[in-house]
């Protein structure tokens, strides 16, 4: 479970004070697929980076699994979030030195092991990337890249995935592909925050919620929802 308890961010630029979360309070239920829409500069990746405790809120508390992120050490929460929280963003970030295969290994939280390696490799199996192991980013299309980033993201079986985008390079197709593999982890009990501008990516999600200067403007059940 998240929890965002009246969270607000603020940043500071030499020019100007921006809220980018005004004031947010939120639940989202283990196993939910939330899909977060609104314009740019809403605060749609604000609010992804503070439920990965990639980034810690001005005021207000952010709990994963009730534990205050904002209260552990930096190391603490960087291995609390290795081992629970995958990411995947619009640019991949795979690195272009490691081939395919390292790449998803590079996530471990421990090892590697050959238990994590045969893992690496079994997901880029499921994910029909056999032919590509021990290709380097370079070679792949962007939505092979993707299943790549996906597959380090899902390494360490985390219980949530945070995706910033990750269709918002990719054609229909590949979109689509993508799309799947984060509702094969919906269905096995994943649950999913997905920052998303295209309606079929929302349409996979449980409730949509739209941010619009920093403020939560809706949280919509989908109607194929149970
Ligand atoms: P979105 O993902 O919806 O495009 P963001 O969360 O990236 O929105 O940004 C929300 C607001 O916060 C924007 O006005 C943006 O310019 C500002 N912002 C985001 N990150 C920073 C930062 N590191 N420093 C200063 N301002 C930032």
């Amino acid at each position: 479970m998240i929890e965002f308890d009246q969270v607000r961010k603020i940043y500071h630029t030499s020019q100007r004070e921006v809220a980018a979360i005004a004031e947010l309070t939120l639940r989202v239920d283990p196993g939910e697929f939330i899909a977060v829409r609104g314009p740019s500069g809403s605060g749609k990746s604000t609010l992804l980076s503070l439920a990965g405790g990639l980034n810690l809120p001005t005021s207000g508390r952010v709990l994963v699994d009730g534990q205050p992120l904002s209260e552990m050490t930096a190391a603490r929460r960087a291995h609390f979030r290795g081992e629970r929280i995958g990411f995947v963003f619009q640019m991949f970030h795979l690195l272009p030195y490691l081939t395919v295969v390292e790449n998803v290994v590079v996530a471990a939280t421990e090892g590697p092991t050959e238990a994590i390696r045969q893992r690496a490799e079994q997901l880029l199996e499921d994910f029909g990337l056999t032919e590509r192991m021990t290709h380097r980013p370079g070679e792949l299309s962007a939505g092979e890249r993707q299943r790549v980033a996906l597959a380090r993201a899902l390494l360490n079986r985390p219980q949530i995935l945070l995706a910033d985008e990750p269709t918002g390079n990719l054609d229909p197709d590949n979109a689509q592909a993508v799309l799947e593999l984060l509702a094969r982890f919906h269905e096995r009990g994943g649950t999913i925050l997905l920052v998303t501008h295209h309606d079929r990516a929302a349409a996979y999600a449980d409730r949509s919620l739209v941010l619009e200067r920093g403020e939560l403007v809706k949280s919509q059940v989908a109607e194929n929802s149970a």
